[in-house]
C-alpha cells in the first residue's frame, strides 16, 4: 500500500517537473522520466494519451486533461478515427508546426515532427489575437505558463509559446526529434514497395525510414520545399530593429506602460520629440512586457546613417543591411536611446538581455521585401504512392514583425491544412481538396481581428467557423496547382 503511494507520489512529482519545464531540453527529459515511471510508451501513439491519463491519477493533471478532452471531443475530429491511417511528417518546431501538429494528433493521425534546433532560444515577443488567447487558454495554457495572458496581456514570448505546445504536442502522442535537420522528400523506391520518406541529418534509422503520406512545411520565412514558387512583394525600404533588455520583474519595472503598436500617423509629437532630442526617426514602435522588455521599431534609413548604424549608404536593401555595412555598437545604442525614450525613463537600467549565441539580443530586419507562397499545398504522385503537401505559418506568408500578424494568420493556416488533411484522409479528390484550400488561402492574408468571425468559442478546424461568408470553391479543382508527377 505505502508502496503504491510512493510510485504515485513520485508520478505526481514528475508530472510537476514536466509541467514546469523551461527549456525544450528539460521538457523531453521530464517527459521521458515520466513515461517511464508509468510505462506508458509514447510510440504507441493512439493508445498514449489514454494510457497516461488513466495511469496519472492526478487533480492537476485532471484539469488538463479536462480541457483536452474537451477540444479533443469536437465533432470535426470524429473521435480521432478520420486520420487513424494517416501518417504525417510535421517540419518544424516554431509555433506553427507545433500548433498544426496538435490538431493532426487530435484527428488521430500519426504525427512526426523534426526540427534542426536543440533548443528554444527566441525571446522577441508576440502579439496574440483574441482568437490565438481563446485557443490557447482552452488547450490549457495556463496550467503550462501561469502568467498566460494575465489581465489584458494579449502577447507572449516565442520560446514560452513554443515550451508551452511542446508539452500538449507529446502529451497527444507526437514523436518529436530535435536536432535533426531536414533535406529533402524521397520519392517512393518501388512501386508499392516503400512510400515517400524524408532525408534528415544526422541520418537517423527510424526517422529516415518513416513512411508517410502527408508533409507539412512549417519551416520558417528561409524554408519552403521544393515545388512551391514563392511570391515577393517588394514595398518601400523598412527596416526593422528588436531589441530585448532584462526583465528583473521588480515593483519599478511593472508600473512602466506597454506600447501596443504605435504608429507615427497616430502620435505624430511623440515621434517628433523623439527625432529631436534623440536624433531616432521611426514609422512605429512596440514595447511588451514579457519575459524581457521586448522592443520591435520600424526605423529610417536616414536616422540610422545620421546615428553610425549604417555605415554606408546603398540603394539595395542586401548591401545596405548587410552585416560588414551595420555598426553594433552604434545599433545597441540605438535601441537603447528609443526604448529609454519611448518609455519616458522609467525603465531602470536597461541591461540587454542575452540571445542564444550569448549577445546582446538586438537584431536588425529587412522588411521591405515579404514573401509568400503562390500555392498553400500540393500533391504530388510518384510509383502510385500520393504525397500531400502543406505549407503554414511563415513559409506559408511572412509576416511583418511591427503588426505582429505572424501567429494568428499562422495559426489560422494550422486549422486550414489540419481540415485539408482531414479530407485528405476522407479520401476527397485531391483537385478538389487542393481547390478548397486554395480557396481558403485567399482570404489569409487579410484577415484581421475585425473580418474573422467574433464567436472564438466555436472555431475549429472547419474554416467556415472562422472565416464569415468563405466561399470553399471560388478556386475550381482545374485552376488548381497539381503537381501530380507519374512515372
Ligand atoms: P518559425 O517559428 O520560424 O519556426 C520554424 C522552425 O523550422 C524553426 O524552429 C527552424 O529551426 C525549423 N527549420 C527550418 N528549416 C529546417 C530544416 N531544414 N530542418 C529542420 N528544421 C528546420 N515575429 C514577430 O511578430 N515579432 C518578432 O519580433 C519576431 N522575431 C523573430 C525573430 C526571429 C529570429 C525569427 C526567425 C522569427 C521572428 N518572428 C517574429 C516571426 C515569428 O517567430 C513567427 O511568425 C512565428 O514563430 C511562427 O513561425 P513558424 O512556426 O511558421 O516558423
Amino acid at each position: 500500500m505505502a508502496d503504491q503511494q510512493g510510485h504515485a507520489n513520485q508520478a505526481h512529482v514528475l508530472f510537476e517537473n514536466f509541467v514546469a519545464a523551461k527549456t525544450c531540453k528539460e521538457v523531453r527529459q521530464t517527459f521521458a522520466e515520466l513515461c517511464r515511471h508509468l510505462e506508458v510508451d509514447p510510440k504507441d501513439y493512439q493508445h498514449f494519451y489514454i494510457r497516461l491519463k488513466e495511469r496519472l491519477n492526478f487533480w492537476k493533471a485532471k484539469e488538463l486533461w479536462q480541457k483536452i478532452d474537451k477540444r479533443a471531443s469536437h465533432p470535426d475530429y470524429e473521435q480521432g478515427k478520420t486520420c487513424a491511417k494517416t501518417k504525417c511528417l510535421v517540419l518544424g518546431a516554431g509555433p506553427c508546426g507545433l500548433r498544426t501538429a496538435v490538431e493532426l494528433a487530435l484527428l488521430g493521425a500519426r504525427v512526426v515532427l523534426l526540427d534542426k534546433r536543440h533548443s528554444f532560444s527566441r525571446n522577441n515577443v508576440l502579439h496574440l489575437w483574441p482568437y490565438t488567447i481563446r485557443d490557447l487558454r482552452n488547450l490549457g495554457a495556463k496550467k503550462f505558463y501561469g502568467r498566460f495572458c494575465s489581465g489584458s496581456l494579449d502577447h507572449i514570448s516565442i520560446r514560452q509559446l513554443q515550451l508551452i505546445l511542446l508539452k500538449l504536442v507529446l502529451l497527444l502522442g507526437v514523436e518529436v526529434h530535435m536536432g535533426v535537420k531536414f533535406n529533402g522528400l524521397v520519392e517512393p523506391q518501388e512501386s508499392g514497395a516503400t512510400g515517400w520518406t524524408a532525408s534528415v541529418h544526422p541520418p537517423s534509422r527510424p526517422l529516415s525510414s518513416y513512411q508517410f503520406d502527408v508533409f507539412v512545411s512549417a519551416g520558417g520565412g528561409k524554408f519552403v520545399p521544393a515545388g512551391f514558387k514563392i511570391k515577393e512583394l517588394r514595398g518601400k525600404l523598412a527596416i526593422g530593429i528588436t531589441a530585448n533588455f532584462v526583465n528583473r520583474h521588480s515593483a519599478a519595472e511593472a508600473q512602466v506602460q506597454e506600447i501596443s503598436g504605435v504608429a507615427r500617423i497616430y502620435n505624430q509629437k511623440f515621434f517628433q520629440n523623439l527625432q529631436t532630442e534623440m536624433g531616432i526617426d521611426l514609422e512605429n514602435i512596440v514595447y511588451y512586457k514579457d519575459d524581457t522588455h521586448y522592443f520591435v521599431m520600424t526605423a529610417k534609413k536616414h536616422s540610422l546613417l545620421k546615428k553610425g548604424v549604417i555605415k554606408q549608404d546603398y540603394g539595395d536593401a542586401e548591401q545596405l543591411l548587410a552585416p560588414a555595412n551595420v555598426s553594433q555598437e552604434a545599433l545597441l545604442r540605438y535601441a537603447c536611446d528609443a526604448a529609454r525614450f519611448s518609455t519616458g525613463g522609467k525603465l531602470p537600467e536597461l541591461e540587454f538581455a542575452l540571445n542564444h549565441a550569448g549577445q546582446p539580443d538586438v537584431a536588425m530586419f529587412d522588411f521591405t521585401s515579404m514573401h509568400r507562397a503562390e500555392n498553400a499545398s500540393l500533391v504530388r504522385e510518384r510509383r502510385g504512392q500520393k504525397l500531400l503537401i502543406s505549407l503554414v505559418g511563415d513559409c506559408l506568408v511572412e509576416p511583418f514583425w511591427p503588426l505582429g500578424t505572424g501567429i494568428a494568420r499562422g495559426f489560422l493556416a494550422a486549422f486550414d491544412a489540419a481540415w485539408m488533411v482531414r479530407s485528405w484522409a476522407k479520401g476527397v479528390p485531391h483537385l478538389q481538396l487542393l481547390a478548397e484550400r486554395e480557396s481558403v488561402y485567399q482570404l489569409l492574408s487579410q484577415t484581421t481581428p475585425e473580418n474573422t468571425s467574433k464567436n472564438h468559442s466555436a472555431y475549429s478546424i472547419d474554416p467556415r467557423t472562422r472565416y464569415p461568408n468563405v466561399n470553399l470553391s471560388s478556386i475550381k479543382p482545374k485552376q488548381t496547382p497539381c503537381d501530380a508527377w507519374q512515372t
